[in-house]
């Protein structure tokens, strides 16, 4: 027998599935379901838009056995200002491959929020995408429980020093006198890099992205995040690369 659900979620991955067909992957608060949407590939097909890559909405589903129908949908936002934006998209793809490479089964309901926030701050470029994308990336890892401890110099204790140098390997950070020889692992950071990574670590969705570094800290607190986000996640992502060959 055929069950109904409605739940709210973002597509994530689109494939054009027969004739007219469509299969996406749906990120809701329960993990990420796939999706066969009927005739959504028709030339006016009433769901064409709210099943398209990075659109938010309630989708009405039918689950039969392990499958998931689409009955119907309602758009609650498509983020129309990364449409036009190749940058954009190409981070919210890199964010895609990150999702669908940590998201489990398990609800996790903070991980579409965190997307949703992320999308509107790319769509409405209020913020650095840099900065977007560095926020993302330390906020997943502390969902998934592998953030960083950016409490204090793991050997004195300090709990703000004027020059700090951020550990990949040992996810943490260290005074520069208390560091000695740097490491080709160490990033020489600032104190406003600390006190960042501490935000986006601890602070409510709803203030998340409220922050601003100067010119020269966004660029070490990107750099710190990414490579962080490689080191604890062991492997590479071809849209990161992507992303890269733009910029
Ligand atoms: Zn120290």
């Amino acid at each position: 027998m055929p069950t109904h659900l409605t739940v709210k979620g973002l597509v994530i991955r689109e494939t054009a599935y027969g004739e007219a067909d469509k299969l996406f992957d749906l990120l809701t608060e329960n993990g990420i379901r796939t999706v066969r949407a009927r005739s959504v590939r028709k030339p006016g097909a009433k769901y064409a838009a709210v099943t398209q890559l990075f659109a938010y909405g309630e989708y009405c589903l039918r689950r039969n056995g392990e499958r998931f129908f689409l009955d119907s949908a309602v758009s609650l936002n498509q983020f129309y200002g990364l449409r036009s934006d190749l940058n954009a998209l190409a981070l919210a793809s890199y964010f895609s491959e990150l999702i669908q490479k940590t998201a489990t089964e398990q609800p996790q309901a903070q991980l579409l929020r965190l997307f949703c926030y992320a999308l509107h701050h790319l769509s409405e470029h209020d913020r650095p995408p840099a900065q977007v994308k560095a926020v993302f990336e330390l906020r997943l890892l502390t969902e998934l429980g592998m953030m960083p401890d950016m409490l204090c110099c793991k050997v004195c204790g300090a709990y703000l020093p004027v020059h700090p140098v951020l550990r990949i390997a040992e996810a943490d950070f260290v005074c520069a006198e208390c560091c000695g020889e740097y490491l080709p692992d160490d990033i020489p950071a600032k104190t406003s890099v600390i006190q960042a990574a501490r935000h986006v670590i601890f602070s409510d969705f709803d203030r998340l992205f409220q922050f601003r570094l100067k010119d020269e800290a966004l660029p070490l607190f990107a750099e710190f995040t990414e490579r962080f986000l490689l080191h604890q996640l062991g492997s590479s992502f071809h849209t990161l690369k992507f992303y890269h060959d733009l910029s």
